[in-house]
């Protein structure tokens, strides 16, 4: 038996939904500006250039329904994205494969602290500091492929204290989930556990302590998430 130093911390679990197992997290991958309308409104080219991503931690990971303002920052955005959740992985996966490995999917929110982001942006620094903070991904329970399939197109959408802030189509997404899927595997060596968040239609903007945040993914389901 390993004898550790100090007690491991505990592996990060979500919740599937109608059953009592939960699906271990390993890694958090995240692409940006994968919605055409969002890649203008961020001031980029919408044009189909080569997806890439930044990662956020498994324990940043939230389904408590509460997201605590954070720290070091005066411009926090949400961001409402599909989750994608692998139950296989492996490296150099074909297209026509890929969804062969999703387990499930989820609505999540890449929650991101923007005025940090920009200026990371400005001087061509990581993102981390804007991206990966604490409960900065709030997510929905787990809906299996065996229960939902595979959505590829239906409305995304988020609502502040009732009033639509984004919506969007799955069916926008530049990059689409067997693509994203495929190119993470001749970069990393994907694996049960991992977690892709999808990338976010347009409309994305502030929010404040006292507000009601309302994501929904047409087909996936439903988080309701208050920022205090
Ligand atoms: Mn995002």
């Amino acid at each position: 038996m390993t004898e550790y130093a100090f007690t491991p911390p505990q592996t990060i679990a979500l919740p599937i939904i109608n059953t009592d197992a939960r699906f271990p997290v390993r890694r958090v991958y995240c692409i940006g500006r994968n919605y055409a309308a969002h890649a203008v409104e961020m001031g980029y080219d919408p044009d189909r250039e080569a997806p890439f991503f930044f990662q956020k931690n498994p324990d940043n990971l939230d389904t408590s329904g509460i997201f605590p303002y954070p720290e070091e920052t005066s411009d926090v955005h949400h961001e409402v994205e599909l989750a994608v959740m692998l139950g296989a992985g492996g490296s150099n996966i074909g297209v026509d494969d890929a969804l062969s490995h999703v387990f499930g999917y989820g609505v999540s929110l890449d929650m991101t602290r923007r005025d940090l982001q920009a200026e990371m942006k400005k001087a061509g620094r990581p993102w981390e500091i804007g991206k990966a903070f604490e409960r900065s991904a709030p997510i929905s329970p787990i809906y299996p492929v065996t229960k939902i399939g595979h959505p590829t197109q239906g409305n995304i959408a988020l609502t502040v204290n009732g009033d639509v802030r984004q919506e969007g189509d799955l069916s926008q997404m530049i990059w689409k989930t067997p693509e994203i899927i495929s190119y993470l595997s001749q970069y990393f060596t994907l694996a049960a556990g991992d977690v892709i968040l999808s990338g976010t239609p347009s409309g994305v903007g502030r929010v404040n302590v006292g507000d009601r945040m309302i994501a929904t993914i047409e087909g996936v389901g439903e988080l309701e998430v208050q920022v205090a």
